[in-house]
């Protein structure tokens, strides 16, 4: 007989909420035996069940993994009212993003939590953070990927971990929440793009991100072309300004476009957008051949990249592709 909660599934690829207090996965047998202890309240508000994918440190996760939790996902959609997904903390922005490309429009919602503490930890925050990620599951009022952390629920491709010590690690800082979670659970609606395709499970590799500096030789970085690199994201000043001059970073963007290798910039600043009109350093770039990344966090345009890439885009449809709002990850108008 139906107990008429809601069907959810809890999705366990690791990090810290399952660890041991020394900080190394626990024995993923204990999983369910550590949830009914530390968290025993999200038994009650949903009919719950667990499937342990892995149990990695989500420093370790490899672009293979994404694809797992996003087959994962994909397959078992129809059978289920909301997924939950518990994950590292350090590397949850990638898989959110790369989850939230390649399952466009998700009939369901799909929200990412973790823990900056192991659940045994008397301080910890994994209770906390599970009891509000499975309540948002259950109220089904976001159907796209997010991170439930500390009050706020975020866009994940949006998401940036943003604090080592702090309750809440994560901030969007160019998306409001898409919720905040207090006494009550107050949703603040942000338009996402509906798409009508199927999920797509390619990925591209083969790409590189430079963080650039002043005074940055880049002749260090040409054996990136003979390597094979497929893509380049750069982590430009400010609106995406590169240094000029004779080592610049400007002839390697040249030198990749010319073999069609798309060049991606980003910012080093978290607030705001790219414009390569704005300095003469990038419009530059922009000469050059290189996309701006708009208001994309760098690592939802990496992800982007990877899988734009993977289906097999030339460089011409690759640029037009990039500036498209995929998946809420940008603002269309500042591109
Ligand atoms: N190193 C851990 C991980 O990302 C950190 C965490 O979960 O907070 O798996």
């Amino acid at each position: 007989m139906s107990s008429g909660k809601k069907r959810i599934l809890l999705l366990h690829t690791g990090g810290t909420l399952g660890m041991t207090l020394s900080g190394q996965p626990d024995d993923s047998a204990r999983f369910v035996d550590s949830l009914r202890q530390h968290a025993p309240r999200i038994f009650e508000i949903a009919d719950l069940h667990v499937e342990i994918l892995f149990n990695k440190d989500s420093s370790n996760m490899v672009p293979g993994d994404w694809l797992k939790v996003a087959r994962a996902l994909s397959q078992r959609m129809s059978e289920w009212d909301g997924f939950v997904v518990t994950h590292g903390t350090d590397t949850m922005v990638f898989t959110a993003s790369a989850l939230s490309y390649m399952l466009p429009s998700p009939s369901k919602p799909i929200v990412m939590t973790g823990s900056q503490r192991p659940m045994a930890d008397a301080k910890s925050d994994a209770a906390r953070n599970l009891i509000a990620a499975v309540e948002i599951a259950c109220e089904a009022r976001v159907k796209e990927v997010t991170i439930f952390f500390d009050s706020y629920l975020l866009r994940g491709n949006r998401a940036k971990k943003v604090s080592i010590p702090s309750f809440q690690a994560f901030e969007s800082p160019n998306l409001p929440p898409l919720a905040r979670v207090g006494l009550r659970t107050d949703y603040v609606p942000a338009p996402y793009p509906s798409i009508e395709s199927n999920p797509d499970f390619r990925i591209e590799t083969r790409v590189a991100a430079l963080a650039l500096f002043p005074g940055m030789d880049i002749e260090l970085f040409y054996g990136l072309i003979d390597k094979g690199v497929r893509g380049l994201v750069l982590k430009a000043f400010g609106p995406g300004d590169i240094p000029l001059g004779e080592h610049s970073v400007v002839h390697l963007i040249r030198a990749l476009t010319e073999k069609g290798i798309p060049t991606v910039i980003c910012s080093q600043a978290l607030f705001g957008a790219v414009d390569l009109n704005l300095y003469e350093t990038g419009r530059a770039a922009a000469t050059a051949g290189a996309i701006s990344a708009g208001d994309m966090t760098w690592e939802a345009a990496l992800v982007k990249m990877m899988v734009l890439l993977g289906r097999g885009y030339p460089l011409g449809a690759f640029r037009a592709a990039f500036r498209k709002n995929l998946a809420g990850e940008l603002t269309e108008e500042l591109m």
